[in-house]
């Protein structure tokens, strides 16, 4: 837990360096640390130093989170896959999320969202790796789906999400990031308030930076080594 302060200060440091690599500003980059695993302390340590968004995966764990901790200044992000049977129960913890992919979802959150007059902002996950396993929707399917989304007045979408591919080649997970930043481009034609992009994780950040992201999800690069693996929280 002594390590949060410094290894805040380090990924400071990395956001830094990778921005000036590109001529961008820190300022533009929004860093949302992941707790998924680590307890009530680690979280509490964290919000002692400043930190105020929280990344979570499963919806579960966040509200047993949101509950015990009880900080109305915390905003909880959720950031993994949803379940249209767990809508009800998550949403009013939430003040975004990262991973709508259906329009079935899309529905079930709209319906409850107005059931509790709440908008929720979030951001559309697309599949940039072709890999099939993967959650998000296809990079051509994007256009329509975001037209059909336009139904939906308690969702506010202000961008999209990407998880790159599981490699050792630096190559494969820029391609991913380009891909999302290309298709953000040709969106913002249509939608000039979708801006964001989420992408970029402890391992990647810094690619992702050089290609464009806006927020970046960084869990183990701040909380430490994760005993679980990646494929628990992505189910292949
Ligand atoms: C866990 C997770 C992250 C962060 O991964 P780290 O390797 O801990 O940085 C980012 N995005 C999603 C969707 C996650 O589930």
């Amino acid at each position: 837990m002594q390590n949060l302060q410094k290894n805040l200060a380090d990924l400071d440091q990395s956001i830094q360096k990778a921005c000036l690599t590109v001529g961008r500003s820190p300022q533009d980059i929004r860093l949302i640390p992941v707790t998924k695993t680590k307890s009530i302390d680690v979280i509490q340590h964290a919000i002692d130093l400043g930190l105020v968004d929280v990344g979570e995966n499963k919806v579960q764990e966040l509200i047993l989170k949101a509950n015990h901790l009880n900080n109305p200044k915390i905003n909880w992000i959720l950031i993994g896959h949803l379940q249209t049977n767990k809508v009800r129960q998550v949403i009013q913890y939430i003040s975004e999320f990262h991973a709508l992919d259906s329009i079935k979802l899309a529905r079930k959150l709209n319906n409850e969202l107005m059931a509790i007059h709440k908008k929720l902002e979030v951001f559309v996950q697309v599949n940039t790796s072709d890999e099939e396993s993967k959650y998000g929707i296809k990079p051509n399917e994007l256009a329509d789906f975001l037209l059909e989304l336009e139904k939906f007045d308690h969702l506010k979408v202000v961008g999209l999400m990407t998880l790159a591919i599981h490699s050792q080649e630096e190559q494969k997970i820029r391609h991913c990031f380009r891909t999302l930043k290309a298709l953000l481009i040709e969106t913002q034609k249509n939608y000039p308030s979708i801006s964001r992009l989420s992408m970029g994780m402890s391992g990647d950040f810094k690619i992702a930076i050089e290609e464009g992201a806006t927020d970046i999800r960084v869990g183990q690069a701040i909380f430490g080594h994760r005993n679980l693996s990646h494929t628990f929280y992505w189910p292949e």
